[in-house]
């Protein structure tokens, strides 16, 4: 690993920066989740990315990416971030789907899916949770039932909890193939057409009055051979393979916590009267994103060389998790009384506070990190 950055990497930096700088919508654009305006208004800023190339740095060319590699990609997560833009409305589609596609996709899957994804104009959402199935997700009860005739599969139940689903187009979700299967096995990962007829999606409107949020209802849902991901019966590897995503660096590259952390020195710059206590937990959360920075190029590191994350991600989700919510107390410390009528942080803060929960609980992670990682025993052995 090289801290330095190359002359070939701060080029591709300073063009990726300059590029941003002329081309960011003029207006800021307002959390994806947020209404259905506000999902189109992303959609169609990511669509700008997409034409200019910039969609998927990483991607190779003929999936719609720029045929660049990790590194690079990182270095334009952090300019995109500090460039002042958001979370993308096709971030599941991009961060999640995508690598799980790369790694278990048949070829057709791969041509099929990827362009459209990188040309926001298919939008995922995710179905892993279910009423009776959130840290405990092995006990998935959404079925999908053999249709030999139609080559495919009849889904029925219910997911929750389904980020943006009210706005998306297609959803991957993790269901049971086998009704003679218990836990980790007898699952599937189906690739579901939302607009398909049986499919109802109610919206769950957030704590901060987003309603990009939902429940998927499924009655006789019909999925086509073609859209299981990965083998029948072994969808728990996949799913597995794209919560490491989740949890890990992919989805949260450390651009989004450099910028929030610079945003707080912003702030506390603003704050004439800060105390010198309050100086410190600003410093703290800077090193904390640096930290993250320099932990994340390590993963990389391990990446590009053709190793894997596993269940260390679990490490990183209670990292970046925790990192985001103490940054937003500290903001709203700082601003005090004003907290409430500044927006962004006010609203950052809200969303935060859901940080621990989503991608599974951090106290789901912890145990993970205990048993898998420490080697420790389950509880009650
Ligand atoms: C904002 C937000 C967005 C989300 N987006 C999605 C999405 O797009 N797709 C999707 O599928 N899901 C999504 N989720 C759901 C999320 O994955 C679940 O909420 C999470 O996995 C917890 O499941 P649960 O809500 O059923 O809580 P429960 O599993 O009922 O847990 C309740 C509490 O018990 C604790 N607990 C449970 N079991 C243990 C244990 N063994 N040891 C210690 N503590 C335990 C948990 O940590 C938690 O504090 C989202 C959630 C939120 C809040």
């Amino acid at each position: 690993m090289d801290l330095v950055e190359s002359a070939a990497d701060h080029e591709f930096r300073l063009e990726a920066r300059d590029w941003l700088q002329h081309n960011r919508p003029a207006e800021s654009l307002p959390s994806p989740d947020a209404s259905r305006e506000a999902f189109e208004a992303n959609r169609a800023w990511e669509r700008v990315l997409f034409e200019a190339g910039w969609a998927a740095v990483s991607w190779p060319v003929e999936y719609g990416g720029r045929g660049l590699g990790l590194w690079e990609w990182m270095i334009f997560e952090e300019e995109y971030f500090a460039a002042g833009l958001g979370p993308r409305a096709a971030q599941n589609g991009m961060f999640l789907l995508a690598p799980s596609l790369f790694e278990f996709g048949t070829e057709a899957q791969k041509a099929a899916l990827l362009p459209r994804i990188a040309g926001v104009e298919d939008m995922w959402a995710q179905g892993w949770s279910e009423p009776e199935a959130g840290s405990d997700l092995a006990g998935v009860r959404v079925n999908a039932r053999r249709d030999d005739a139609a080559g495919g599969w009849r889904v029925n139940g219910q997911k929750t909890w389904s980020t943006r689903a009210p706005f998306c187009n297609r959803l991957f979700a993790l269901v049971r193939t086998d009704p003679e299967s218990t836990r980790h096995h007898g699952l599937s990962y189906l690739l579901i057409d939302l607009e398909a007829p049986g499919v109802t999606v109610r919206p769950v409107r957030k704590l901060g009055d987003q309603i990009g949020f939902g429940e998927i209802f499924f009655d006789d849902v019909f999925v086509s051979d073609a859209d299981v991901l990965g083998e029948v019966g072994q969808g728990w590897k996949v799913a597995m393979a794209t919560t490491g995503s989740e949890r890990g660096l992919i989805l949260r590259s450390p651009g989004r916590f450099l910028a929030s952390a610079q945003r707080l020195v912003d702030l506390c710059r603003k704050t004439p009267d800060a105390s010198a206590a309050q100086r410190r937990d600003v410093t703290e959360a800077w090193i904390r994103a640096q930290a993250y920075r320099y932990g994340g190029m390590k993963t990389m590191t391990r990446i590009a060389e053709g190793g894997s994350i596993g269940a260390e991600s679990s490490i990183n989700k209670v990292f970046w998790s925790e990192m985001d919510v103490r940054a937003h107390e500290i903001a709203l410390d700082l601003l005090a009384e004003r907290a409430e009528i500044d927006t962004d942080w006010w609203h950052g803060f809200i969303t935060s506070m859901a940080t621990p929960i989503f991608a599974g609980t951090n106290e789901i992670q912890r145990n993970i990190v205990a048993e898998r990682v420490l080697g420790m025993p389950r509880s009650g052995r």
